[in-house]
Formats: structure tokens, sequence, C-alpha cells
């Protein structure tokens, strides 16, 4: 009974033992009749962890472009032609003025984002500043920076200014990442989200689906997120940007491959914050509610050099699913 076979997976989740890699690949080569069965599945362990609430997260592209990277999915690189605002890092007030408008669209996190592989001290000052001014006026109002690699230093500064989260995604499986990136490893990354955690900042890390990884792939970057002991886990579905070297990828996905990845991602790190991020719109199409069976928090309004939809879409699918967002502060 296909019913029981799922159900035995949340089961298997809700007492804490892990997801081999054998039901992984089987959650993602589940048969489409058989997804109605999955997803109540991996709502079970989603209602147990968050009950019917979405965590709303804003981004906002503090400093945009100009990047010496070379990451293929990026519109931010060095080898990117795309068209995009490039902009060094925003002043304090913009920063203030941000955060303000995280909490008008009922974000409960604010995530702040500048493209570099590090950040220069300047741009750590310029973002601690912030920080504080947003923490002062705003204290519910939750933190996230995302400011490529950063040491132990420079964690512990961002953690007394009162950034909570640090986010700095893996991507993709540690033997699939040279396909992606030539310019940095999958362990400089890994090592950046060690150093987070141990600064006491709520390490934030996830990948995109659709880099042209197999399945055993996403699996393997699926346990790599589960093992880094990353508070929450943004999944993106690549959106390929023209000008940048995967604009002409085909990511291969259909909605029900999207759902049954989110759903193997609730089953194998059932406590985690599972974020429907990037390429929603585009990869799950008519069935994106459905999404928010596995997942527990979404983007609201735009990504960093793409749009998103409107944010009053996103509270009339939350409330049409009788769901409802997490307030800040909570
Ligand atoms: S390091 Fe970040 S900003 Fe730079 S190319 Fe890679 S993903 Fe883009």
């Amino acid at each position: 009974m296909a019913e029981m076979r799922w159900d035995s997976l949340a089961e298997q989740a809700l007492v804490g033992e892990q997801l081999s890699l054998e039901q992984a690949l089987e959650v993602l080569a589940a048969p489409d009749e058989e997804l109605i069965d999955l997803l109540a599945a991996a709502f079970r362990v989603r209602r147990h962890h968050f009950g019917k609430r979405v965590r709303l997260n804003f981004l906002v592209n503090a400093k945009s472009g100009h990047c010496g990277e070379d990451c293929g999915y990026c519109s931010q690189s060095r080898v990117s032609t795309a068209e995009i605002p490039r902009h060094q890092l925003l002043a304090k007030d913009e920063l203030v003025e941000a955060a303000e408008r995280a909490l008008e669209l009922k974000a409960s996190t604010c995530c702040i984002v500048t493209s570099a592989r590090k950040p220069s001290a300047r741009e750590l000052h310029g973002v601690a500043e912030a920080a504080e001014e947003i923490k002062q006026r705003h204290p519910e109002l939750k933190l996230c920076a995302c400011l490529g690699e950063i040491d132990a230093e420079q964690a512990r500064s961002l953690r007394e200014s009162g950034i909570d989260r640090y986010n700095h995604n893996l991507n993709t499986a540690a033997s699939h990442y040279p396909e992606v990136c030539t310019t940095h490893t999958h362990a400089d990354r890994a090592r950046t989200v060690e150093t987070v955690a141990k600064a006491g900042l709520s390490p934030c890390s996830g990948l995109i689906v659709g880099l042209g990884e197999t399945r055993e792939q996403l699996v393997e970057a699926c346990f790599a997120l589960r093992d880094s002991g990353t508070d929450s886990i943004p999944v993106n579905f690549l959106l390929p940007i023209e000008g940048t070297p995967l604009g002409s990828h085909d990511p291969g996905l259909d909605p029900r491959y999207c759902l049954k990845a989110l759903c193997m991602f609730r089953l194998a790190c059932p406590e985690r914050e599972i974020r429907l991020a990037a390429g929603r719109e585009v990869h799950l199409g008519s069935l994106q509610p459905l999404a928010l069976y596995p997942a527990n928090s979404i983007f609201v309004s735009d990504y960093l050099t793409e749009p998103g939809q409107a944010p009053e879409d996103d509270y009339r699918m939350i409330e049409e699913l009788g769901f409802e967002i997490e307030p800040a502060g909570s």
C-alpha cells in the first residue's frame, strides 16, 4: 500500500531515525500516482514541528554584481553578461529602510545579501552598523547576513551587532561542484557553514536543484546539508539566466519532481526550516501551493536579480491553504 509505505517514512522521521540513501532515492523516484500520499507523509512531519505556520523571509540585494567568482548559475559572477543592477553596498539608511519594508511585507526574517566571495572590512562594518540600528528599532525582526566566506572573528562581530543567522549555500553535491564553479570549492563553502555555527550564529545553507546533478547527487547534497547542522535550508530550483554559463541549460525539472525533492528534504531533515526559494513560481507552476505541505518557509517578493510573485499572491495562497503567516518575533 503506497499510503503505508510513505507514512512509515514519516513515522521514522518522527522517532528520530535517519532517512537512508535508498529511501531518499525511492522518494525522488516515487510514482506520480503516489504523490499525494508522499505529500501527506511529509506534511505529517512538517505539522509536528511547525504546525500550519509559514515563515516569510525578505531578501535585500545589499551589494549587487562585481563578483570575481565564476558560479555558473549566478548573474553576478565575473563571467556573466546578464543585465542586472550593479551597485556597491547600500548606505545604512537604505538597509534600515529595507528592513522596514520586510516588516511591512509581513516577513519575520530580513536577509542582507552581498555579492563577492568574501566581504571587505568596509562591507562587514557597514552591515554590522546597519544591523545594530535595525535591532534597536525592530528587535522582533530576525536578521540574516549572506556575505560570502567569513572567518571566526568576522562571524563573532556580526553576532555581536545583532545578526541572528548567516546564510552560505553549499549549492550542490561536493561531487558535482567542479561542474558548477572553478574559483572556489565545496569544502570552502562547508568551512564557512561550520565557522558560523561555532560562532553562535544560526547556520542557513541550501542548494539549487536542476544544476545537472544526478538524483544520487541531489541526495548527497541533501545529506551534506543535514549533517552540516544547518537550521534552515533554502531549496532553489534553477532559473537559467541568459548571459550566464547555465543560461541555456535545461534544468530538467517538472512540478512533481520538485515536490518529491521537497518531500525528501522534509523527511531527511524533519525539524529544519525548509524554505521554498527561487524558481518556485516557474518550476512548480499550478502545483505551487502543494509545496507548502513539505516546506514551511518562503521568500516574499523578489529574489536577488529575478522577480518573484506578488506578495498578495503569496498571502492568498497561504490563506487559501488554511495556513498562517508566522508573526515576526514569535
Ligand atoms: S560567489 Fe556568490 S555572488 Fe559570486 S558568483 Fe558565486 S554565487 Fe554569485
